[in-house]
């Protein structure tokens, strides 16, 4: 088999310079090719006509520009929009467009399948293939903004890392797409109007803090009490709620920045006040506010939405207790497309 090129886009301005300089090219010729990439959305190095026939070839011989592609678009009856989207070899992941009156937001996937073990949710079942590299998560944020622009008449607004994977276990690479995301070069959005979401590694969040970084924190909670949330999240084993606390104290002492817990209420599992207690002591560590996550069955009785007495009673306990709360009603459930749902039904990877 041949050997897989180099993914040209995996190189920053300052290599691709480096790559002309040493095959006796100029310099300035990186900056063409960085542009045809990221300002243009080129696909072929035959796209690239300020370079000469030659350069192009030398190009294709030694690179390959791996898009991402989106295979399939399912619309549901309330407008949001998933997206099937290939990669370069073959894995599928899923990235949905969220749109309200006013605004646009995407939900985008860090990681072919998830390294972690939530039992209620869906891309936990798929177990991580691999990480995605920081262009193909840029391309789901393009290829979304495109659509919003076609079918909604206006540029994407939000990003929230809520689709498949846990971005912390995939750091350095959503970091770099970030940064493009937020560049001039790329989409010069604002970092405040990206949401990563983390099932809640407390190294990473210490290290997002000491990094500066300047987009917005949600952290997955579904319960402040530990035999609890080790139950439903086995991982919190390893990364008890000691231990997130300590992070997420950490980090709005560095940030400043107000942290989201989203948080699903089940029926027999975290739905009395014993547990609203324990999610209102765990709200006063760091100033936070509460996101009240509507549950979307994935087939597995266990996991069953709780009652509306037992969400209005964690409304008015939080309320309060001077805690904002906000209830999230699901979007684009009839296709699959709600939190927790996305885990490529339709390429046969998980059987439910
Ligand atoms: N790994 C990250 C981001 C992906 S999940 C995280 O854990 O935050 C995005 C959100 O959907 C998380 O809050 C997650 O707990 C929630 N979720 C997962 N499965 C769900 C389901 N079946 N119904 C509703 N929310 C779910």
């Amino acid at each position: 088999m041949q050997q897989a090129k180099k993914d040209i886009r995996a190189l920053t301005k300052e290599q691709l310079r480096e790559f002309f300089v040493s095959n006796g090219d100029k310099a300035f010729r990186g900056n063409q090719v960085y542009e045809w990439l990221w300002s243009k959305g080129a696909h072929t190095f035959e796209e690239m006509t300020n370079l000469s026939k030659q350069t192009r070839q030398k190009l294709q011989e030694g690179f390959a520009i791996n898009h991402i592609k989106v295979d399939q678009m399912q619309r549901s009856n309330d407008g949001t929009i998933k997206n099937a989207v290939r990669l370069h070899d073959g894995l599928v992941v899923e990235s949905v467009l969220i749109p309200t009156p006013t605004r646009t937001t995407a939900c985008v996937s860090s990681q072919v399948g998830c390294s972690l073990d939530c039992k209620f949710c869906a891309t936990a079942k798929l177990k991580r293939m691999r990480n995605l590299n920081p262009d193909e998560v840029y391309d789901q944020v393009v290829a979304i903004d495109r659509q919003s622009r076609l079918y909604y008449d206006r540029p994407l607004s939000n990003i929230v890392f809520m689709g498949m994977g846990e971005p912390l276990m995939n750091y350095n690479n959503v970091l770099k797409a970030i940064d493009k995301i937020t560049s001039p070069e790329g989409l010069g959005m604002s970092p405040r109007r990206i949401t990563v979401s983390t099932s809640g590694v407390p190294k990473m969040i210490k290290k997002m803090a000491d990094d500066g970084v300047r987009f917005k924190l949600a952290v997955s909670l579904h319960s402040a009490i530990d035999e609890v949330r080790t139950a439903i999240m086995p991982f919190n084993e390893n990364f008890p709620l000691q231990d997130l606390r300590q992070a997420l104290q950490y980090w709005y002492a560095k940030t400043k920045s107000l942290i989201t817990y989203e948080y699903v209420v089940w029926k027999g599992i975290n739905d009395t006040k014993a547990h609203v207690d324990a999610l209102v002591r765990f709200c006063k560590f760091a100033p936070s506010k509460v996101n009240l996550i509507q549950y979307n069955a994935i087939g597995d009785d266990a996991f069953q939405q709780a009652d509306e007495e037992a969400i209005q009673l964690y409304q008015d306990i939080l309320q309060k207790n001077n805690i904002t709360v906000t209830i999230r009603r699901s979007r684009g459930q009839d296709i699959d497309a709600a939190c927790g749902q996305l885990a490529n039904k339709e390429n046969g990877q998980v059987i439910t």
